[in-house]
């Protein structure tokens, strides 16, 4: 699987207007108007517009999805909703008149409620794939329909497919951990959690599978049909069924699930929610899971080039006559913007200055909900000296097969793939020594939109005297959005061989010495190969 191009993610979280008045038309406790607020937000995936009077307690609340406005004048609105009471069976509909002092304030509102009441139909209606929400759906719940509409737009086209078919490390692996665990595969019922193409429906039908459920939400459904309808001995034994994996049903238990639901940093797309939800719902207790468990390494990294390119990009906002505007009141903003963004690239694993640790992930225990929040404590000894720059991440899964154990790993030096690595660079690079201990965090929080928010805290204990009376000599923070990455794979990196670089100072200014220092480098390195 491959990260998608970011959805706008424009949500709509709360919005206030102050009214001249509100009449209740249905409450005859309160039949004069008084000011109060309206407020258009969203509780728990339900739209509503609350009126609350200034002067008093009193207050009322509309669910959008049942409300109507009505213009009688440039500032006056009524408002109507139907109310129903499911215990007393009965329904009936609440009024208010609202009237705005300001003409355009007026307006306003009249097109916002315009916009969330469209937003309030799409959560409660049809889904971007065809298949109809019971409203109580899993995955609603928790992805904005936006995110989701993106997301599947994206792997239901061909090129998508192709370029992760085209990633032979990945498809290979795949194909030999099926083949080599034949016995694992043959006479079973699996699922493909996430088919796409129904390329690894068609591995594991084979490998001799019984029968495969082939699951997949986007249009790729259809392409897969058809690239299946064209495999006539495979075709038999392999049902494709349109859907989300958290919607569907199936017609009986699987002894095997397969699927590739990884992301960028192994949790990216949120797939691997889907992947235990499929386990859950489809999985015979003793079933098994192509792959089994998963892992993301970790370790600092030194990388003087890159982190010189990062910061030198937000040098455009430090033009103080910009065709005689000045930029600077952006420059920081920018400059947080593009330390926000985790860098996807290939790196040499020379880049390394000190051995990797690892978090494992099983998927044949994990719990949904333990991926909202995921933290690792981090501990590393610097195995050179050098300027820490960030934290270098890349995962590998584990097909833990009957027959043979086969890892795939995305790891630097290892064969690329077309996950390549992730690296969180800190804005402020620390110090090591050699031997010198590395403490920190790395704090993975989901979000809506199918990524994470990435909470980085790198520290260096002191070194030297007075190290054992318990000071921290360097720490530096950083929060980076798993979905806005820097694609960084277009040019060719090239890297000095000789990874300790002399002890430069703490505050770094990109100053145009740093500069003919890197360039000297760069030359160097060039030389060398
Ligand atoms: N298995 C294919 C495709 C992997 S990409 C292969 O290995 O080549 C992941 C696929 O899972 C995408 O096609 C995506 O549309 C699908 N997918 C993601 N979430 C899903 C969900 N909740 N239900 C069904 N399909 C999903």
């Amino acid at each position: 699987m491959e990260a998608p191009p970011p959805p706008s993610t424009n949500k709509l979280q709360q919005q206030e207007f102050t009214l001249a008045s509100v009449t209740d038309l249905t409450s005859s406790s309160s039949p004069s108007p008084s000011s109060a607020v309206a407020t258009f937000s969203c509780v728990n995936e339900v739209s509503e517009l609350r009126f609350q009077e200034s002067e008093s307690a009193h207050g009322f609340t509309f669910d959008l999805s049942s409300t109507q406005l009505f213009k009688l004048g440039p500032l006056q609105f009524i408002c109507v909703s139907d109310c129903s009471d499911s215990v007393k069976e009965t329904s009936f509909s609440r009024g208010v008149v609202i009237k705005f002092s300001d003409e355009k304030e007026s307006k306003v509102f009249s097109d916002s409620f315009e916009e969330w009441t469209k937003d309030a139909a799409r959560k409660g209606s049809s889904l971007p794939n065809g298949t109809v929400s019971d409203g109580n759906s899993k995955f609603d719940n928790k992805i904005e329909a936006a995110s989701a509409k993106m997301y599947f737009h994206y792997y239901g086209q061909l090129l998508h497919q192709q370029n992760m078919l085209q990633d032979y490390v990945r498809t290979g692996t795949y194909h030999a951990a099926v083949m080599e665990n034949r016995s694992d595969f043959s006479g079973r019922v699996v699922v493909d959690v996430g088919a796409g193409s129904g390329i690894l429906s068609m591995f594991a039908a084979l490998a001799g599978a019984k029968h495969v459920y082939a699951v997949e939400a986007s249009e790729m459904a259809d392409y897969a049909r058809k690239l299946i309808a064209g495999n006539p001995l495979l075709a038999e034994r392999i049902t494709v069924i349109k859907g989300k994996i958290e919607d569907i049903e199936l017609p009986e238990k699987a002894d095997v699930l397969i699927s590739e639901p990884m992301g960028t940093l192994l949790v990216n797309e949120r797939m691997l929610e889907t992947y235990v939800i499929a386990r859950d719902r489809f999985l015979s207790p003793n079933g098994k899971m192509f792959p089994t468990v998963g892992r993301i390494h970790m370790a600092p990294f030194s990388d003087e080039f890159l982190f010189v390119e990062m910061a030198n990009k937000a040098l455009f906002w430090q033009q103080q006559n910009y065709y005689g505007v000045d930029l600077t009141p952006l420059y920081a903003s920018a400059h947080q913007g593009y330390f926000s963004q985790p860098v996807v690239d290939a790196f040499d694993p020379r880049l390394l200055v000190a051995p990797p640790m690892f978090h494992v992930i099983d998927f044949t225990q994990m719990k949904e909900e333990q991926f909202y929040e995921i933290d690792v404590p981090l501990k590393f000894t610097a195995s050179v000296c050098g300027r820490v720059h960030g934290l270098a991440c890349w995962f590998d899964v584990l097909f833990d097969g009957s027959t043979v154990q086969r890892w795939f790993t995305t790891a630097p030096g290892a064969p690329t793939t077309h996950w390549y690595q992730i690296r969180c660079v800190l804005s402020q690079p620390i110090h090591v020594m050699a031997g010198q201990e590395l403490t920190g965090r790395l704090h993975l929080v989901a979000h809506s939109t199918q990524s994470y928010t990435i909470n980085l805290t790198l520290s260096a204990k002191m070194w030297g005297p007075g190290a054992n009376q318990g000071g921290i000599l360097q720490t530096s923070s950083c929060k980076f959005d798993l979905k806005e990455p820097y694609y960084r794979m277009s040019q060719p990196q090239v890297y000095p061989v000789a990874q300790e670089t002399p002890a430069q100072p703490q505050d770094i200014q990109i100053q145009s010495d740093d500069l003919e220092e890197i360039e000297l480098l760069q030359q160097n390195a060039n030389a060398q190969l």
